[in-house]
């Protein structure tokens, strides 16, 4: 997986604004953030889209989202609401083919998406 950019965070060869780093998952400041709060929650483990979540997964994907839910609720986000996004494959905008929630927050939300 050397040519992933998140494995690439995950091992520490690149140094992205680190907010939270557990056994299982690390988040950071998205690089071109769409809102005052985005960052991305990213499993340790390669899973390329969310077509390729396994069975064996469903407890990781449950952390990724309770890490979301506890970074927001650092930046008082809990009661004015943020959003959470993972994207699927290019269709899907998907751009970083290793699996990542966003954490979007701190303005109004507007749907659908673009
Ligand atoms: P996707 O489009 O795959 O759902 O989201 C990929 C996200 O990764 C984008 O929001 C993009 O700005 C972010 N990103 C891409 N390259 C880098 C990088 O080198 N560092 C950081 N921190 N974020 C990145
Ligand atoms: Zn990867």
């Amino acid at each position: 997986m050397t040519d992933c950019l998140f494995c690439k965070m995950v091992h520490g060869e690149i140094k992205p604004r680190m907010v939270l780093e557990t056994d299982e998952l690390i988040a950071f400041e998205d690089i071109n953030p769409q809102a005052p709060t985005h960052v991305l929650v990213v499993p340790r483990k390669h899973i390329a889209t969310p077509n390729d979540i396994g069975s064996e997964d469903t407890a990781l994907i449950g952390k990724l989202v309770l890490a979301a839910r506890k970074i927001a609720a650092e930046r008082q986000l809990s009661e004015s609401g943020y959003r959470l996004v993972m994207n699927c494959n290019r269709g899907g905008g998907q751009t970083v083919f290793h699996i990542h929630l966003h954490l979007l927050g701190g303005r109004q939300m507007t749907w659908p998406p673009g």
